[in-house]
């Protein structure tokens, strides 16, 4: 295989030494591009990023050229719920994801597109898209991307089926979206990625819903495929530029009585 051709192969590298000692473990470790959390996944608080340790992430990311650089956010954020302050308090969380990603100078931002719990899948479409672009509102992107993970749709998560994701890509059209593909979660889903037949289907429908260029990362770490080996460097990998490896999912739960989607609409359209 080519040079040129070949998929950028990354793992999710820990941030307990600091965030720019991740990027020397991925270079140690042989990687071409990461991924990292830049805070603690399973918290709502963050510590702030200070000026040296984004200048010493950027300096080492330059000098280690791992690219591209993944951020995953947090697991607490569910962009679509139904629960008016779990939902405000996940949007004002992945702004603060955005801001640190901006920051860091990172090419990507992973987030889960949240669980539909206590509304209906297409009232939960709309809500995440409501949310991405409110988190958004006035911040310069520049060159970072954020992408969408599908999901296995487990706790009525939305996002389990690409068509999901299409949807709120074409909700955000002014709005740097794209898909990681988990091979994990797809399979759970239903996509039977296991034989070059399921393979190629899954292909079919990602390049006809999301289109195979707005799927640069597939995450492949966690895949319970007995082939997982051979998809992690075979036609799915090769169909993409990036291949990324990602941290454990949790379900995200929402134990909080929910309010109506309409009145959630309501508050978030007041606010954008
Ligand atoms: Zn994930």
């Amino acid at each position: 295989m080519s040079k040129l051709t070949r998929p950028r192969i990354g793992f999710h590298a820990p941030i307990k030494d600091g965030l720019h000692e991740s990027l020397l473990i991925a270079k140690e470790t042989g990687c071409d591009a990461v991924q990292i959390f830049s805070r603690n996944p399973r918290g709502w608080m963050a510590k702030p990023l200070t000026s040296e340790a984004v200048d010493r992430f950027r300096k080492t990311r330059k000098q280690t050229k791992l690219s591209p650089v993944l951020i995953h956010t947090n697991y607490l954020i569910n962009l679509a719920a139904a629960d008016e302050s779990l939902l405000l308090k996940s949007i004002a969380s992945f702004r603060e994801e955005v801001e640190r990603a901006i920051l860091l100078g990172v090419d990507y931002l992973v987030v889960h597109p949240g669980s539909a719990r206590g509304s209906n899948e297409s009232d939960a479409i709309e809500i995440c898209a409501l949310s991405l672009n409110l988190s958004c509102r006035g911040l310069k992107l520049g060159k970072l991307r954020i992408l969408l993970e599908n999901t296995a749709g487990q706790g009525q998560c939305i996002g389990h089926r690409f068509e999901h994701l299409r949807a709120i890509m074409d909700a955000c059209p002014k709005f740097p979206l794209g898909v990681c593909v988990d091979t994990a979660h797809s399979f759970t889903a239903g996509y039977d990625i296991r034989e070059v037949d399921g393979l190629e289907a899954t292909l079919e429908i990602i390049r006809c819903t999301v289109g195979l260029k707005n799927a640069p990362c597939i995450s492949t770490i966690r895949a319970r495929l007995t082939t997982r080996a051979s998809i992690g460097t075979g036609t799915l990998a090769k169909a993409t530029s990036a291949a990324k490896l990602c941290g454990a999912w949790r379900g995200i739960r929402n134990s909080r009585t929910p309010r109506s989607s309409s009145k959630l609409r309501t508050t978030i359209r007041a606010r954008i």
